[in-house]
């Protein structure tokens, strides 16, 4: 049920502020447990970072992107039943110095690849059994950058693992980021596949609003919530552009940091801005172009190991084009705090497809250029001590009040999204269920 604000009642059990990822899955868990729940989105559109757009047949999603499955992401969509097809990309090619060669990700290839030395073959098998065995919290005040220099020896292994390390943690500042991240992936990684998603991430989106709508959950989009309204440390609801005020016993905030601030005390309540201030966001350049063919099929993923760039076919895995069309996703990984000139990332990108698949010019349909996206509201650092110095869902000193979002609790990209709203709603139906002491 998606509707105009003016036709609801201005009361709800609990409130949900943002219509992305986690706030449509924190509506459906609580929905489906009989909580009356409303979702606010400040955008005509429902999705956050997850819309699509489509374009002549095309299905853009806001930059590549892929669901790691064996973590929350997946769990969470089984558990709340939503079907998506996805599949798993081909093979992947490291490029250095212009030439392509098989990228050594498993046995297998790494016995067929001529990126590296026999010597060098050795010592990276070593490296993914070591990984395996590694326990991610020991690592959380290491960063990458310290963790290769201890975990390799040889130059080209580095240079691989570096060059894959930049790709996994959506950063060029190995130096900054926590080991955590990067172990933590690797081991999700080597069990489990990554999907491209048919008809990209919006499918995902549309699928969770319908469910929590089939559930009773009020969605209302194009509706910005200007802050939310408390008595001392209570809070008791939102109050709209209008400046109606709906109330509520409980309200979720499932927004960006920087927007989650801006609803408390227009921005100034001060617990709230000490979590929010020294966080760092991951930020990339993606240059995303649909063409009327592919002029090279036979290089679908790219890994750059000289620069931070990566590139992915997806459309000839998932269903993201017309037929015989294709749509190519790059990415360049950037060093959040020394962002450069989005011109020359716009350059570097355009010459990795230049290098991968010459012609491509010749074939444009459209292309969309995105520059210094925030694709993680909060890089795990090694100073705050990785996964572990994520912020919790519970402001202090404000009951009723709750954070979710992929810059809460541990996990990467949108697996904290989907595990935060989880927990909270399940903290919520705990708290409704449990007697009222006088
Ligand atoms: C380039 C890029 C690549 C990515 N790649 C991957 C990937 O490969 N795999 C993966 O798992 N994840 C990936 N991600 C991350 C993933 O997209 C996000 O983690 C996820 O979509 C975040 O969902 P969310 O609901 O937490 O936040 P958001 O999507 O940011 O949703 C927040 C919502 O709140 C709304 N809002 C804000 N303020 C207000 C207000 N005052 N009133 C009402 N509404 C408000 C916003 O409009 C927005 O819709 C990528 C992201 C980007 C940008």
């Amino acid at each position: 049920m998606e509707s105009n604000v003016e036709t609801q009642t201005k009361q709800a059990d609990v409130i949900i502020v943002g219509g992305g990822l986690a706030g449509l899955t924190a509506a459906c868990y609580l929905a489906r447990a009989g909580i009356d729940v409303m979702v606010f989105e400040k955008s005509a559109r429902l999705g956050g970072r997850a819309t699509t757009q489509m374009h002549d047949g095309y299905s853009f999603n806001l930059g590549i992107h892929a669901l790691y499955s064996g973590g929350e992401a997946s769990e969470v969509l089984g558990e709340l039943g939503i079907p998506h097809s996805g599949h798993r990309p081909g093979e992947v090619h490291v490029l250095r110095a212009g030439k392509l060669h098989i990228a050594p990700l498993d046995t297998l290839t790494l016995l067929r690849t001529d990126a590296l030395s026999f010597a060098d073959k050795l010592e990276l098998m070593g490296i993914f059994a070591r990984i395996a065995g590694q326990k991610p919290e020991e690592w959380r005040t290491i960063s990458v950058h310290e963790w290769l220099e201890r975990n390799t020896r040889r130059p080209q292994v580095r240079e691989f693992m570096a060059a894959n390390a930049c790709t996994g943690v959506y950063s060029s500042a190995l130096d900054l980021v926590s080991a955590d991240v990067l172990i933590k992936r690797t081991q999700i990684l080597l069990k489990n596949p990554i999907l491209y998603i048919d008809g990209g991430w919006q499918t995902l989106v549309d699928k969770l609003r319908t469910a929590a709508a089939q559930a009773g959950a009020r969605i209302v989009s194009g509706c910005r919530i200007e802050a939310v309204e408390r008595v001392e440390d209570r809070v008791v609801g939102v109050r709209l552009h209008s400046d109606e005020i709906v109330r509520a016993s409980a309200v979720i905030v499932a927004t960006s940091p920087r927007d989650a601030v801006k609803l408390v005390d227009g921005g100034n309540y001060q617990p709230l801005r000490e979590i929010v201030e020294p966080l760092v966001p991951a930020r990339v350049a993606c240059l995303d172009v649909a063409l009327s063919r592919l002029p090279d099929p036979r290089y679908t993923v790219v890994q750059d190991l000289e620069r931070p760039r990566f590139m992915s076919i997806q459309s000839v895995y998932a269903r993201i084009a017309p037929q015989g069309g294709a749509l190519i996703h790059t990415f360049k990984q950037l060093d959040p705090l020394h962002l450069g000139d989005p011109r020359e990332d716009e350059r570097d990108l355009e010459n990795l497809l230049d290098t991968v698949q010459p012609g491509w010019r010749d074939v444009l349909v459209k292309r969309m250029y995105l520059p210094h996206i925030e694709a993680i509201g909060m890089l795990p650092t090694a100073q705050n001590g990785g996964y572990a110095g994520r912020p919790g869902s519970r402001v202090p000193s404000l009951s009723n009040l709750y954070l979710i979002g992929d810059w809460i609790g541990e996990g990467f990209l949108a697996d904290p999204s989907f595990g935060s709203a989880r927990q909270v709603a399940q903290l919520l139906l705990r708290e409704a269920a449990a007697p009222v002491v006088n």
